[in-house]
């Protein structure tokens, strides 16, 4: 056959897609603790929706959305981020108040493919909307990093920035404008393109690093409220024993981001891949969609990335392979018995010999072969160790001991 995923997508199977469920089902279990209900939204929205939301100066909404024409006229676009469907659910569920939610899916950006880097990508990531209180930030903050670590990747760097709000931004962009206006001959031309557009947006400029160690810092620059806001953001991290740096150049892509930006950083990836995630708050998006103001803070996880990080995992999708010594019917009777009792166990069904089942249980990664030899009550438990003869009954206790 000759079809492929198409070019920047990727088929994921076993054995990486174990690491794939542990880690989304760690993700289901971290958001629960913390008190974020699942919010799911559709997969395409309307443009504009993103226009609005995203800004159409970003490169997201200029150069990356997958926007097509439906059969109805209708110009959709497959979404590039979660925020934005997630407030236009919130404000369409008409609640006032504090409100939370946490996603999990697949995303869709018009990227040049790379490790890393793919054109669908899944994104899991949390929103508290209707609130402006800095304890939101250390919340929505303090489950990202616990999650991150719980997946398990070692080291990771968070980086903390605020990038003020409509008060104090505005007379900030200018000064900045203008020190960028100096260094245009030095700049890289990308960098010299968005002074004029987008000049926040220079200082993610990789390239340009050293030229823009002295430029004019937001943190030097917030108004009252906002230094207030971010100093108690930080004081929160603090009390929580959480360990951050403050990036002033720190900006994220997106338009929407008020105050509190921030940014999980894989220390033990490449550069070029090891964002794990970020987020900040954006209290002018709803108002950007058309609704009433909502604060609201939030951020999106990258797992392909994490999953990247952490390697290939050992097979481990099961519990135990049954092998039937009396035929496949027999096994199947069995194996749904165990399965009905919680243990993940797999089974032939094609009636092959003895050693051909345990050759598959061994191409499968199972711990533990269970040998059934047609006794009514015994089944041998055989791990590479260790063999015995139990009651059937017994067998999914055997599993839970330790
Ligand atoms: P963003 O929505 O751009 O703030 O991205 C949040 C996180 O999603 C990033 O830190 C990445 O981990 C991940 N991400 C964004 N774009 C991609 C992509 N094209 N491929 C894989 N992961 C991505």
């Amino acid at each position: 056959m000759s079809f492929q995923p198409p070019k920047g997508t990727d088929d994921i199977t076993a054995p990486q897609s174990q690491a794939w469920r542990d880690t989304l089902s760690l993700w289901e279990d971290w958001s629960a603790r913390f008190g974020y209900p699942l919010v799911s939204t559709p997969i395409f929205e309307a443009t504009d929706l993103f226009e609005r939301g995203i800004g159409q100066v970003t490169e997201v909404v200029t150069k990356q959305m997958y926007t097509f024409l439906d059969q109805g006229d209708r110009s959709v676009t497959l979404r590039p981020e979660g925020t934005a469907g997630v407030v236009r659910a919130y404000l369409d569920s008409g609640h006032q108040g504090p409100w939370k939610g946490a996603y999990s899916g697949p995303f869709f950006r018009y990227e040049r493919p790379q490790a890393g880097r793919r054109r669908q990508f899944w994104q899991v990531g949390v929103e508290y909307l209707g609130t402006s209180s800095p304890l939101a930030d250390v919340e929505v903050i303090e489950l990202g990093h616990r999650f991150i670590r719980a997946a398990g990747l070692g080291e990771v760097d968070l980086l903390v920035n605020s990038i003020g709000d409509r008060t104090c931004r505005p007379g900030y962009v200018e000064t900045l404008r203008r020190f960028l206006d100096q260094k245009r001959d030095v700049l890289s031309d990308e960098s010299a393109a968005l002074i004029d557009r987008n000049p926040l947006r220079v200082l993610d400029s990789k390239e340009d690093r050293a030229e823009l160690a002295d430029a004019p810092r937001m943190l030097d620059h917030l108004c009252d409220e906002c230094a207030e806001h971010h100093k108690k953001v930080e004081a929160g991290l603090d009390s929580l024993g959480i360990t951050y740096h403050e990036d002033p150049n720190l900006v994220r892509g997106l338009d929407y981001y008020t105050r509190t930006a921030f940014e999980y950083v894989a220390t033990g990836l490449d550069a070029a891949q090891n964002a794990v995630g970020g987020g900040g708050r954006y209290d002018d998006l709803a108002e950007a969609l058309g609704g009433d103001r909502a604060p609201g803070v939030g951020f999106a996880l990258g797992i392909d990335r994490i999953i990247l990080a952490l390697g290939t995992p050992e097979r481990r999708h099961l519990d135990a392979y049954l092998v039937s010594e009396t035929g496949p019917d027999d096994g199947l009777r069995v194996a749904s018995r165990l399965r009905a009792e919680g243990l993940r166990v797999d089974v032939d069904v094609d009636g092959k010999p003895v050693k051909a089942q345990f050759r598959a249980a061994r191409r499968l990664g199972a711990p533990v072969v269970l040998v059934w030899k047609g006794d009514g009550h015994l089944i041998d438990v055989q791990t590479e160790g260790e063999r015995a003869e139990l009651p059937l009954d017994e067998v999914t206790r055997w599993f839970g001991r330790s």
